[in-house]
């Protein structure tokens, strides 16, 4: 005998161990995407003014080439970048995640380059310190506003103010090592703000995930209670309290001047014989056959209930062109020449019935009394039949 499978409960989308769904990651990598928008202009623009406020641009213009080359990157990749992702996302996640990865990395990596090698090679101090607290401000900025993705965010200080501060430690001296030191202590510090927001986040992504399933099984409750209140379980025919609520709702049209209507109660003739000598199941598919074969026979007019165990009242709007005893006869033949259930070919069906019209001045209660006494009367005359009150 195969082991028993241990019963290991379904990890709840709340605890951090639960794998997010891919559209919550693929909602995260359009996100990240959006927010790198600003950072696409702004580093280009930083380099370029400052290169130009301090002239350094006239004794580099290769430096300045490089600067403006980025600058055209930037924007190209920020009118392409968001749309194109989408697609590419929504195609392999994976491979677009990585792509962007990537394509940033070597953006921060490329202006990290570009400062280290003017903090290191510019004359003018000023023009160095402006460097360094534009790259500051840039590294700090691009880590908050990117804190959302950990994996990718993580990176960015690094690679933007790294270079520098290997110049820096390299070019040697007190005050170059003591910065070197507060960049390396701003990477650390960098990465607990990143946890804390990439957390937050996620968080608020598990959160909405979870209301969104929460939603959706209210909905699905929402749905199998009103089924409950309006159709029986076992036949699928709406059930008695629904019925009810529209025979008042005909009775009141009738009242007001639309159309008659009558009112069929149906009783399954010799019913508990079939329990008694096949099973209660047999019962209850006899029950489910003769609800199918009612559908089929009725018109699509008329409105059948299951109104107890096994009577059925039937709601037959009235017709010029037929009368509800037709309607009646037709099921009844149709049961005749029909196989009510499956496990007993040869078994047959027939119904006693008694029918009422609904008067415009009378209650409904008075009606289905009336078609209760007809019903009645049939069984009385020996069932199978059908009689009128
Ligand atoms: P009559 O011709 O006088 O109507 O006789 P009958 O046997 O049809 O009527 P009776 O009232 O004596 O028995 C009805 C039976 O229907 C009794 C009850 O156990 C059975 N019944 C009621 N509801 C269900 C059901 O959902 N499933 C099954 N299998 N039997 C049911
Ligand atoms: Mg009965
Ligand atoms: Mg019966």
């Amino acid at each position: 005998m195969p082991a028993a499978r241990p019963n290991v409960p379904r990890p709840s989308l709340v605890d951090d161990g639960a794998e997010l769904p891919l559209a919550c990651k693929r909602q995260r990598l359009l996100d990240v995407a959006k927010r790198s928008r600003s950072g696409l202009f702004l580093y280009p623009l930083f380099w370029l003014v400052i290169v130009h406020v301090y002239a350094y641009a006239s004794t580099h213009p290769v430096f300045t080439l490089i600067a403006a080359l980025g600058l055209v990157v930037g924007a190209a990749a920020r009118y392409g970048l968001e749309g194109r992702l989408a697609r590419f996302a929504s195609h392999d996640f994976r491979l677009a995640q990585r792509s962007f990865a990537w394509a940033s990395w070597i953006f921060q990596g490329y202006w990290g380059l570009l400062c280290a090698y003017i903090v290191g090679t510019a004359e003018s101090e000023p023009m160095r310190w402006s460097m360094l607290m534009a790259t500051i401000g840039l590294a700090a900025g691009a880590t908050a506003i990117m804190a959302i993705d950990a994996p990718l965010a993580r990176w960015y200080a690094p690679l933007l103010l790294g270079p520098t501060c290997v110049v820096l430690a390299l070019q040697g001296g007190y005050a170059n090592w003591a910065l070197a030191t507060v960049f390396v202590l701003f990477f650390f510090y960098a990465l607990k703000i990143i946890a804390l927001v990439s957390g937050d986040y996620e968080a608020r992504q598990r959160a909405h995930v979870l209301l969104e399933r929460r939603a959706e099984e209210l909905a699905t409750a929402h749905e199998s209670m009103r089924r409950l209140a309006t159709y029986d379980d076992l036949t699928g025919l709406m059930n008695r309290r629904h019925m009810t609520l529209l025979l008042h709702l005909r009775a009141e049209v009738h009242r007001n001047g639309g159309d008659a209507f009558s009112i069929a109660l149906v009783d399954l003739d010799h019913f508990k014989q079939i329990n008694d000598v096949w099973s209660h199941a047999v019962g209850d598919e006899v029950l489910q056959g003769f609800a199918d074969i009612a559908r089929r026979a009725l018109h699509d007019t008329d409105i059948i209930a299951r109104w107890g165990g096994e009577e059925f009242l039937i709601l037959l709007p009235y017709t010029p062109d037929r009368t509800a005893e037709a309607s009646l006869e037709r099921l009844r033949r149709q049961l005749a020449d029909t196989p009510i259930a499956p496990g007993v070919p040869g078994l047959r069906l027939n119904f006693s019935a008694g029918i009422s019209e609904h008067r415009v001045d009378e209650a409904i209660e008075q009606a289905i009394d009336r078609a209760d006494r007809g019903l009645y009367q049939a069984k009385a005359d020996g069932r199978g039949r059908t009689e009128r009150v």
